[in-house]
C-alpha cells in the first residue's frame, strides 16, 4: 500500500500542474490507474458492494422502505429470530416512541396507533 502511494505521488510530481488538475483520478500516469473501491475490496466489504450492485441490502444499511401500515400493507420488519422489539413513532411529531415485541406469524398492531407490523425472517449472509 505504501509503495503504491509512493508510486502515485511520484507520478503526480512528474505531471504538469495544469494537466494534473484537469485529469480525473483514474487517468493518472500510473500503469492501470488507481484501483476503484470495487476492484480493491475484499471479504465482507466486497460482499456488501456486490450485493449493493445487485440492488440488495443484506445488512439493512439503507433506510427502511415505507409501508402504509395497514392490514393489507403492513410494515415489514426483518428479524433473524422469531421475535423483535419494534419502536413505533405513532405520529410524525411525537416525541416518544411506543416499544413492543413483534412475534413471528400474523401481523400485529401497535398498541397505541394501530399500525400493522409483520415479522419476516431474515438471514445474514454469514
Ligand atoms: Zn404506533
Amino acid at each position: 500500500m505504501a509503495s503504491r502511494l509512493l508510486r502515485v505521488s511520484a507520478a503526480l510530481r512528474l505531471l504538469p500542474a495544469a494537466s494534473a488538475r484537469a485529469a480525473p483520478a483514474r487517468c493518472l500516469a500510473v500503469p492501470g490507474g488507481l484501483a476503484s473501491d470495487e476492484e480493491q475490496a475484499t471479504g465482507l466489504e466486497r460482499k456488501v458492494l456486490e450485493a449493493m450492485n445487485k440492488g440488495l441490502d443484506p445488512y439493512s444499511m439503507f433506510r427502511p422502505k415505507r409501508y402504509a401500515g395497514t392490514k393489507e400493507d403492513p410494515n415489514l420488519v426483518p428479524s433473524i429470530s422469531n421475535k423483535r422489539i419494534v419502536g413505533c413513532v405513532c405520529e410524525e411529531d411525537n416525541s416518544c416512541v411506543v416499544w413492543f415485541w413483534l412475534h413471528q406469524g400474523e401481523a400485529q398492531r401497535c398498541p397505541s396507533c394501530g399500525a400493522h407490523y409483520k415479522l419476516i425472517p431474515h438471514e445474514l449472509p454469514h
